[in-house]
């Protein structure tokens, strides 16, 4: 059997890692065995019941705490009540349940028992799961199973080191991330794409697979055109604005190592398209006085935006060129003259964030210096409340804030993300 020493460290219940070996049956073949090997991605079992507590990842890439109200399989999906008391469709492979305690150690992959050399099951220290050594991503190297070195899942390296604002940058599960983040759990060309290479209609995107929303914070790999969360990135100096596409990435998987982040410039017009599309994802209303709304936005946000040559335009100035802006841009800005208000009053025409210029052009100069283009610095994280460890169904379950952003879709199960609303 399982051989789990249990150690009380605190409130959080540490479980010691030791490869679960069954004696072999006589009678399996190699046949057999090579054959589970190779379904490892194709095979779905529902482990899902109604009323179980589980943690689901979002659209941002973090995993919140919520409860099963339905399960629907012949889409792959359970219809979840959120802790805020939203709800929402989440596809299977976004939910992470608690070990399950039949007696015997599955393989959470698979759900096959079997654990034999080189492919034995390894119990994560953190969340208790089993993991065949060939169906975990990446496979775990032989060497570690008789070592007394910890060994955290992908999914519990994802949980403890992804956060809003950028994911944790130093530490060994900062490290691990950044190992883990070379290879990911799906193969990006079976991913079916728009047009525009925005939405795939399995909602797999990032390093850790989840759902996401091209248009909230992503960033777009320039080499495989891949989007990935603020929260699972970790070159990020500050956190990003919505919808924020003035960046050069490059992935961990496109540069075998830590990403590639350059900031590209913008123009005044860019500056009041991008606030007043975050000011309309926030406030959920399309006019904002540019005087006092607008204005004081982008001073609050000046760092944030990154304005490069703008950088250091005064105060005084800024409002000036933004009101050109608007003025000078009325295909995309519309005043509150038109609808008889204010004129002062100005929002976009069309909700959608501001288009870059192309992010591959002077790319292969750039891409020598490569990713430390952002020096890592000390971030103050007032703002963010910490992550909650939960001792929960006999297991560890991290749970991250809950405010999640900007809507809840209670559409069909296998509904994509809504695009970019018009008003
Ligand atoms: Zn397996
Ligand atoms: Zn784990
Ligand atoms: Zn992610
Ligand atoms: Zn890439």
């Amino acid at each position: 059997m399982i051989n789990l020493d249990e150690t009380v460290l605190g409130n959080s219940l540490v479980l010691k890692r030791s490869p679960y070996r069954r004696q072999p049956k006589a009678f399996e073949s190699l046949t057999k065995l090579s054959a589970q090997h190779g379904q490892k991605h194709k095979k779905q079992v529902c482990k899902f019941e109604e009323g179980q507590d589980v943690l689901a990842r979002w659209s941002d890439g973090l995993f919140y705490l919520g409860t099963i109200k339905k399960i629907n399989k012949f889409r792959q999906s359970c219809f979840i009540l959120f802790e805020d008391r939203s709800k929402s469709w989440v596809l299977w492979k976004d939910i992470q349940t608690g070990v399950i305690d039949s007696g015997e150690m599955v393989c959470t992959i698979c759900q096959e028992e079997y654990s034999d050399a080189p492919n034995e099951i390894v119990i994560c220290d953190k969340c208790g799961q089993g993991y065949h050594q060939l169906c975990h991503t990446p496979k775990i190297d032989s060497s570690l199973i008789d070592t007394d070195e910890k060994w955290l899942c992908r999914q519990c390296v994802f949980a403890t080191t992804t956060k809003r604002g950028g994911a944790l940058k130093k530490g060994p599960n900062a490290k691990a991330l950044q190992v883990m983040k070379q290879c990911l759990p799906y193969n990006v060309e079976d991913l079916e794409w728009d047009i525009g290479h925005k939405t795939n209609t399995q909602q797999c995107y990032c390093y850790c697979g989840g759902p996401g929303d091209w248009y909230l914070k992503m960033l777009q790999c320039c080499k495989c055109k891949q989007w990935f969360h603020e929260a699972c990135v970790q070159c990020l100096q500050k956190p990003m604005l919505f919808g924020d596409r003035f960046y050069t990435f490059i992935c961990s998987v496109c540069n075998s190592g830590p990403e590639y982040l350059k900031r590209l410039s913008l123009r005044w017009v860019d500056i009041a398209h991008l606030c007043l599309y975050n000011l309309s994802v926030i406030h959920k209303k399309k006019y904002f006085d540019s005087e006092l709304e607008l204005i004081t936005y982008i001073n609050d946000n000046w760092d944030i935006l990154h304005p490069g040559e703008l950088a250091d335009t005064p105060k005084a100035e800024r409002y000036e060129h933004i009101l050109n802006a608007l003025n000078e841009n009325k295909t995309m800005f519309m005043s509150g003259k038109e609808i008889k208000k204010k004129k002062h009053l100005f929002g976009l025409r069309i909700r959608v964030p501001p288009v870059p210029p192309n992010a591959a052009v002077n790319l292969e100069k750039e891409e020598e210096s490569t990713s430390h283009e952002f020096k890592i610095k000390g971030r103050k994280s007032s703002k963010l409340i910490p992550n909650v460890v939960l001792a929960f169904a006999g297991v560890l379950l991290i749970r991250q804030q809950i405010c999640r952003q900007p809507v809840t879709s209670e559409g069909a199960p296998d509904q994509p993300q809504p695009p970019p609303w018009r008003i």
